[in-house]
């Protein structure tokens, strides 16, 4: 049985790219179809747009409606209680409601077939012992990694948050080698069995890490895989369309976007798409999805698309990672920029203990200056030639001077990114 599942997802990660478009776009018109039909939400803004379903042919057909946010949803469910509308099939279907802050009642028919592969991809299988910290009330994320991971065939430690104790035991009388949660929780619990005098790599039989809900910083995937030996992997969920919206393979560049959903990234402002390498919001339409009728909803989160193939082998386009919400975001030479971002760049770099970079506006035209101090080797102009071109590489920003300064120009509170232009 391990091998003809082996072998499926092998042949399904593999489909050309030509191919998956075509799967991708079949299940969107069938989808906007079916929500036309039976979601009072989705036809008001289909209507509204004065478009038909079969004006939306292809994932850029999209562009033509409005964004949805949460706010919109927490409105229509106040109007139109409880589902507001969104619900596309009869209400006996339902088989979970979450709740999530607002209150949002995200509702759920069971389909998490697709979603194990993100678990698949980072190599769980059967025999292995996984302990789920992720919540199992409220909202969706403890259920659906249970699913999951029982889908790929693995034992399932039901945990939940909390009680750091009592999962350091279970831990280590249950052998668990693979762990589900946040980096912060991992962290935690690796903190507190140092002070129970234990080591997490030697008392323990912990190997992988899957991680959603916060961003795994890399100086915590350094210090996972180096110092405690435990593989790490990520991947990107919203509740709101459905779960698990990409996930991180082996090569651990970008997350390979799932093929449940329409997913966009758009200009926070305008909502157009914008090109692959660029950042913008990432904006998510569930595609198959037969209970609830969302369409482009705005995550409020920063990435970029990456569409050249991946060492992997998996054929589906990713996402560079997430790089802030849509308000950190800066937009120069009509391109934006996110200090996460630079941050990363940034830290490459161990001799420079800050940086600035401040965005003027000279003759209608946007001018970038870095600005940084460094505790050695300053004026350095090979220096300056690497840090322009990681900004070009990771920013696609050009920038038209790096100056060295001392480290006493940057007060106490000083902004990363210092937008000095004038609008009037
Ligand atoms: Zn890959």
């Amino acid at each position: 049985m391990a091998v003809e599942r082996d072998t499926f997802f092998d042949e399904w990660e593999r489909l050309s790219v030509g191919a998956r478009e075509n799967f991708l776009n079949g299940r969107l018109r069938l989808q906007i179809r079916h929500l036309y039909d039976h979601s009072p939400f989705a036809r008001a803004v289909l209507d509204t747009a004065g478009l038909r379903p079969e004006d939306i042919q292809t994932t850029a057909d999209l562009a033509r409606l409005p964004v949805t946010r949460k706010a919109d949803i927490i409105r229509l469910q106040q109007q139109n209680p409880p589902y507001g509308g969104f619900l596309t099939a009869p209400a006996a279907d339902v088989e979970r409601v979450f709740i999530s802050p607002g209150p949002v009642y995200e509702i759920q028919g069971s389909d998490t077939k697709w979603f194990s592969r993100a678990l698949w991809a980072a190599g769980f299988r059967r025999g292995d012992v996984v302990i789920n910290t992720f919540t199992y009330h409220l909202s969706p994320a403890g259920v659906l990694m249970h699913e999951g991971l029982r889908d790929c065939g693995a034992t399932v430690v039901v945990a939940g948050v909390g009680n750091t104790e009592i999962q350091l035991a279970a831990m280590r009388h249950l052998k668990v080698n693979g762990f589900i949660g946040t980096p912060s929780f991992l962290m935690a619990l690796i903190h507190k069995a140092r002070e129970g005098g234990l080591d997490i790599k030697k008392d323990f039989y912990l190997e992988r890490a899957w991680f959603t809900g916060e961003p795994l910083a890399p100086s915590v995937r350094t210090a996972l895989e180096k110092d405690y030996a435990i593989d790490t992997c990520q991947a990107y969920a919203v509740t709101e369309p459905g779960g698990v919206i990409a996930f991180e393979c082996p090569a651990k560049s970008g997350l390979h976007l799932m093929d449940d959903y329409a997913v966009e990234i758009v200009d926070p402002q305008s909502g157009r798409p914008v090109e692959p390498g660029e950042t913008g919001e990432v904006v998510v339409t569930p595609v198959h999805n037969k209970i609830w009728g969302l369409l482009r909803f705005g995550t409020g989160d920063l990435s970029s698309l990456i569409t050249e193939a991946c060492p992997c082998g998996r054929s589906a386009y990713r996402l560079s990672g997430i790089l802030g919400r849509t308000g950190d975001a800066v937009k120069i030479r009509g391109m934006f920029v996110v200090q996460r971002e630079i941050d990363i760049i940034m830290a490459e770099y161990k001799t420079i203990t800050r940086y600035r970079l401040i965005v003027s506006r000279i003759d209608q035209r946007d001018r970038v200056k870095l600005e940084i101090a460094a505790a050695q080797n300053p004026d350095n102009e090979a220096l300056k030639d690497r840090i322009s071109r990681d900004f070009q590489n990771r920013c696609r920003l050009k920038l038209d001077e790096i100056a060295f300064v001392e480290e006493s120009s940057f007060q106490e509170g000083y902004k990363k990114i210092e937008d000095t232009r004038r609008w009037e």
